[in-house]
């Protein structure tokens, strides 16, 4: 069985402790390899050596820094295949899904952050013929960097690319539930010829090592991806230290079709909106809110497809859907649609586990569920399931549809399905979230702003806005006479 081990100073080691923990393979239920369970003293050697290295990588020239980024996402795009069949073991998600979306998004990551650094500037203000004020953009030291589980390789890259990028050094944790590609990547860095302690990856629980980075005096900023509750400790601890925060938390994203839709696009698209990766995306539209006069024959036409999507072994390229994370997951899932008939709803389809044949019977398999009959303000329709659920409702007015969209305490994202221009602008404007998708859903230009208001989130990742983050602005003003 693979033992993996933490990254620190350029070598692969053993967590001090030399305890590990299980990392099961969720499509047959079984542990498959080790992780460091390691803790704040590996934390601690970490953040050492990223100190030590950073004042080498925060002076080397950006160009050069730019190059062994590119060399990181070019070995990233070298081993896509490999990587893609670890992150499907380690996250039961369809090796397809994997092979099309996150891996080649995570040599994406390093490709953009390591040419957009070429192409980031400071600002500058003439005061007339009194004074010239310039802004440099310094990085901060050593960055904290902590991921979740749905999409382990694309979203731990999207946060350490930029970090590194601008100059900073990393301690980085993905999440235990899911370490493998996280390790593998320490891997290709080593074959890259990343300096030593530039980047340092230290695997285990969040409430060890994910507390013991966010806890350290040493490192004064934090990105974190993760669910709301993780967010708000972290936060508890970091603010009285004055540490930079950028927190990309939990969603309940509405999903607002009207009549005068392209029906077979918006049809299309929900199927993917709702149950991509198991719905196990934040981006997920799990709440569906369908225009009255359309609303019978698109939860007809909806629910027929969905019964036909295929659930089981993650490497059949038939299967549409993979297995959910963990069992502790799956259990979560299956209670919310309990909560749901308790609340009123009826199941139109799914509901139960599904147990494919062969060693994938013991895996964690929802089958994909769609609830209606549920008041847009019970429990089901306010919390995050975070798996293939979703509840579909009907709504008569635009004005009637924006309370419904806006009355949760996420804002992450939203789906907009219309024909009608001005009704889409006017409602982008109203709706309370971060991004906004009109006909589509996930097309992302990773030189946007991403992020949520309320509480799915504090600051924005993506394009410049990363680099705001991981830089320090420093005014400096000449006085001309
Ligand atoms: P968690 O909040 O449970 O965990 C996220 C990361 O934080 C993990 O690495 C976890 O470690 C770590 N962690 C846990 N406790 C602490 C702590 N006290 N201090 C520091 N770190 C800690 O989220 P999940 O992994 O369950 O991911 C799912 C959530 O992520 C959902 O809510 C989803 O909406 C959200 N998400 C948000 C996105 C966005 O861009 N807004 C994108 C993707 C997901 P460990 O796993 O070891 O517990």
């Amino acid at each position: 069985m693979q033992t993996l081990k933490n990254y620190i100073n350029g070598e692969l080691v053993e967590p001090i402790g030399k305890t590990y923990i299980d990392n099961y393979n969720p499509a047959i239920g079984k542990v498959y390899s080790l992780i460091p369970d390691s803790d704040e003293r590996d934390v601690e050697l970490a953040t050492q050596a990223a100190l030590k290295a950073f004042p080498v990588w925060s002076n080397t020239p950006k160009g050069e820094r730019s190059a062994v980024l590119i060399k990181i996402s070019e070995l990233i795009t070298k081993n896509l295949e490999r990587l893609a069949i670890a992150e499907s073991m380690d996250n039961g998600k369809p090796v397809a899904l994997a092979k099309l979306v996150d891996i080649p998004r995570a040599a994406s990551n390093f490709h953009f952050y390591a040419t957009g650094i070429l192409h980031y500037a400071s600002q500058s203000y003439a005061m007339e013929d009194t004074a010239i004020n310039y802004s440099l953009r310094n990085p901060v030291g050593v960055a904290g960097c902590i991921s979740p589980w749905n999409l382990p390789l694309y979203l731990f890259t999207w946060k350490i690319a930029p970090a590194l990028a601008s100059g900073n050094c990393v301690v980085a944790k993905p999440s235990e539930i899911t370490p493998m590609t996280a390790f593998l990547l320490s891997e290709l860095c080593i074959e890259a010829g990343l300096p030593k302690g530039v980047l340092n990856i230290v695997h285990g629980y969040g409430h060890k090592v994910g507390a013991a980075i966010s806890a350290h005096p040493q490192i004064p900023l934090i990105s974190f991806t993760g669910g709301t509750n993780t967010g708000a400790e972290i936060a508890r601890v970091a603010a009285p230290m004055f540490k930079k925060l950028s927190l990309e938390l939990g969603g309940k994203n509405p999903n607002i079709i009207f009549a005068d839709c392209d029906y077979e696009n918006a049809l299309k698209t929900t199927l993917n909106s709702s149950f991509a990766n198991q719905g196990q995306i934040c981006l997920c539209g799990s709440r569906i809110f369908v225009e009255k006069s359309i609303y019978e024959k698109f939860k007809k036409d909806f629910t027929d497809r969905v019964k036909k999507m295929k659930v089981g072994n993650p490497v059949d390229p038939e299967s549409r859907l993979g297995a959910v994370v963990s069992k502790p997951h799956m259990d979560k899932v299956l209670s919310y649609v309990e909560l749901a008939k308790q609340e009123g709803g009826t199941v139109l389809c799914g509901g139960y586990q599904v147990k494919p044949e062969g060693e994938f019977a013991n895996g964690y398999y929802i089958a994909p569920t769609v609830i209606q009959g549920l008041a847009y303000n019970c429990r089901t329709n306010m919390e995050e399931i975070f798996g293939p659920v979703v509840t579909i409702m009907p709504f008569e007015t635009e004005e009637e549809v924006m309370i419904f969209a806006n009355i949760t305490q996420y804002g992450l994202a939203s789906i907009l399905w219309t024909e009608n221009l001005t009704r889409a602008h006017r409602m982008a404007n109203n709706l309370h979230s971060g991004i906004v998708w009109i006909n589509c859903w996930l097309l992302r230009d990773l030189r946007t702003p991403f992020g949520g208001v309320k509480n799915s989130g504090v600051g924005r990742e993506g394009g410049f806005e990363a680099f705001d983050f991981f830089t320090e602005p420093k005014n400096v003003c000449i006085k001309l006479k």
